[in-house]
């Protein structure tokens, strides 16, 4: 009576990410293009490590405001980025870190660096 057993072995169960190092090289690229970004701003990632006698004025004070609220927002992005890409080499990549669903080839490709699938987004 438990012979259906034999027929349900978990063979192939990872397999879900059909392009794994589509996935990497656009990771990759993506990575090295932030890190660039990061770089052209200029930014030493020191809250508070610039001379205040250089926001004279409103103005560059607004900027470095500005360009500190970029540079976050690319540290954000890049820690996703390095994220997915230790997923990929832990062989959980495409899995949502809440729910464990795969996240659907449709979504990462748009978004190689998603952390969570559709229903758990936002
Ligand atoms: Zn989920």
């Amino acid at each position: 009576m438990w012979a259906w057993l034999s027929t349900s072995t978990p063979v192939g169960r990872l397999r879900f990410v059909t392009d794994a190092e589509g996935a990497r090289s656009s990771l990759e690229r993506e990575h090295a293009s932030l890190r660039q970004q990061m770089a052209e701003l200029d930014i030493n990632d020191e809250a508070g490590d610039y001379d205040d006698n250089f926001a004279d004025t409103a103005q560059v004070a607004a900027e470095q405001g500005e360009a500190r609220a970029i540079f976050r927002s690319l540290q954000a992005e890049l820690a996703d980025v390095e994220s997915a890409l230790q997923r990929l080499d832990a062989g959980t990549y495409g899995l949502c870190e809440k729910c464990s669903a795969p996240i659907g080839e449709a979504r990462l490709e748009a978004m190689p660096a998603a952390r969570y699938c559709i229903n758990c987004a936002d």
